[in-house]
């Protein structure tokens, strides 16, 4: 597997996605285990441990799958590139004009990333990144963990601001504060108002990532990628097309972007698949 040499994301918009990402999610695990969960567990409780443990297993996931997906380098110069033979087969390949190469089917170049990817899904802002078909897998986890995470969160912290601290927080002002919460930090630096920005921000992550992964999944599941026209050539069946994104050993690669799980494609000869599929119609 080879790695991106130059990983940090590019553009301004990139950039802040990413550290506020980076940022906030150890933030959000510190607040919980610090602040929130001592107010409904006793701290030498199984429970609490139990929690922790949790907590400590999606910020490792969310982490690490984030920077796989940046580092793991996707573009079609990682492969060698041999065009078929067959004039029907290479009527799919394209060359690109900017990477000055014939570029294989369901490859696309990207203006941030500045080279042509493979499989390409989309630009992920918030990995400052391109994702292809080598770094599907990491993005498809570190969107569930988010989900899971993000979701796991607000429910606790909206217990604990709306029910357990409601004599400290259930006001009008707390309202303001929610939605103009970096406005009022300005002019009001206090713990509350920092923790009332953690919540707002949990509860931002946790709609905006099942907005995602509601997207994101019809996608895989017909093999298909983001806003791919004729995806049907490349829909192998539900139980193929998740293991061509999450590779031979999906059952275990939910547990670490560490767990090897090779691809069964290489992410070049489409032709196969579409042959395959054809045959199986
Ligand atoms: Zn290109
Ligand atoms: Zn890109």
């Amino acid at each position: 597997m080879r790695l991106r040499r130059k990983f940090f994301p590019r553009s301004l918009r990139d950039i802040g996605c990413f550290l506020m990402m980076f940022i906030f999610i150890p933030i959000t695990f510190v607040f919980e285990i610090t602040v929130v969960l001592p107010d409904f567990h006793d701290q030498s409780s199984a429970i609490y441990i139990l929690t922790c443990l949790l907590g400590l297993f999606l910020l490792f996931n969310l982490q690490a799958n984030m920077l796989a997906c940046m580092l793991v380098d996707t573009s079609a110069r990682t492969v060698l590139l041999t065009p078929p033979s067959n004039e029907r087969q290479r009527q799919y390949w394209r060359y690109c004009s900017v990477c000055e190469m014939l570029a294989p089917p369901r490859s696309w170049h990207c203006s941030i990333c500045d080279t042509c990817i493979l499989k390409r899904d989309h630009h992920c802002s918030f990995t400052g990144s391109c994702i292809g078909h080598k770094n599907h897998r990491y993005f498809v986890f570190f969107l569930l963990y988010l989900v899971i995470g993000a979701t796991y969160a607000t429910i606790y912290n909206s217990i604990y601001f709306w029910w357990l601290h409601a004599a400290t927080y259930v006001n009008w002002l707390t309202l303001v504060k929610i939605v103009f919460p970096m406005f009022m930090l300005c002019f009001d630096v206090s713990w509350q108002n920092f923790y009332l920005l953690i919540y707002m921000l949990n509860v931002i992550a946790s709609a905006y990532s099942m907005v995602l992964i509601a997207y994101h999944t019809p996608y895989i599941m017909r093999g298909a990628k983001d806003c791919e026209k004729h995806a049907q050539r490349y829909d192998q069946g539900v139980r193929r097309n998740l293991v061509t994104v999450l590779g031979k050993r999906m059952k275990l690669a939910w547990l670490s972007p560490f767990v090897e799980s090779e691809l069964p494609h290489d992410g070049v000869h489409w032709e196969n698949v579409m042959d395959d599929t054809e045959k199986h119609r």
